[in-house]
């Protein structure tokens, strides 16, 4: 089976390859065609924007996509920035001010209090219409400064609660992919798959 990976951030796009290169070893991932634009992701929630991601270059390519969305929920900000965590910061989708704005955001707020979680849906559609949808979820902690340089995003300020105080941005790909949202999302993909 070939899939057309519908991301263009080439950070998102190695995570991808590499959990499905074990997860579903039949699978073919190749890359989004460089001629595609970039479709609106004016979604409600992070399975409805898979899916516009996913139909739109499953049309464009015609054959198989898979794309994912994720947000980071922050409980101190009542989920925030959720589902808009990509322009959190303004519509430039700037990483470095998003996690500036976060900081800032929890500037007085206890490290005990600064729970938080990354969620990933990933979708599937074929070209016969069939669509395929899983989550994955991990839960941690906003840290109080950004730490590392390893990721995108979020990464140097999330400290994963299975990852003895790192940031995701401490961690080399391989270990960030065994406990990630993403990670997660991919492989409960393959099991329904
Ligand atoms: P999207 O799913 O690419 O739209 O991502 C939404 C927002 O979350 C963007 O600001 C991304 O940079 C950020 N993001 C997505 N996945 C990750 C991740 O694995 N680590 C850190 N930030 C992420």
């Amino acid at each position: 089976m070939r899939l057309v990976m519908a991301s263009a951030n080439p950070h998102k796009a190695t995570e991808m390859s590499d959990v499905l290169r074990d997860a579903m070893p039949s699978a073919e991932v190749v890359p989004r065609p460089a001629h595609l634009g970039d479709v609106a992701e004016d979604g409600e929630t992070l399975a409805h924007n898979a899916l516009i991601k996913a139909r739109f270059v499953c049309a464009a390519a015609g054959e198989p996509a898979i794309a994912d969305d994720t947000g980071l929920e922050v409980d101190a900000l009542g989920g925030a920035p959720g589902v808009y965590s990509a322009r959190y910061a303004g519509p430039e989708a700037d990483p470095v001010a998003n996690v500036a704005k976060l900081l800032s955001a929890l500037a007085h707020v206890p490290l005990a209090q600064r729970t938080a979680r990354f969620r990933t849906v990933v979708a599937v559609v074929f070209d016969d219409g069939r669509e395929v949808l899983a989550e994955g979820v991990v839960e941690g902690a906003i840290a109080q400064s950004p730490r590392g340089d390893q990721g995108f995003g979020y990464d140097p300020v999330f400290i994963p609660d299975e990852a003895a105080h790192l940031t995701f941005a401490e961690m080399s790909t391989d270990a960030k992919n065994r406990i990630s949202h993403r990670g997660r999302a991919l492989r409960a993909l393959a099991e329904h798959l």
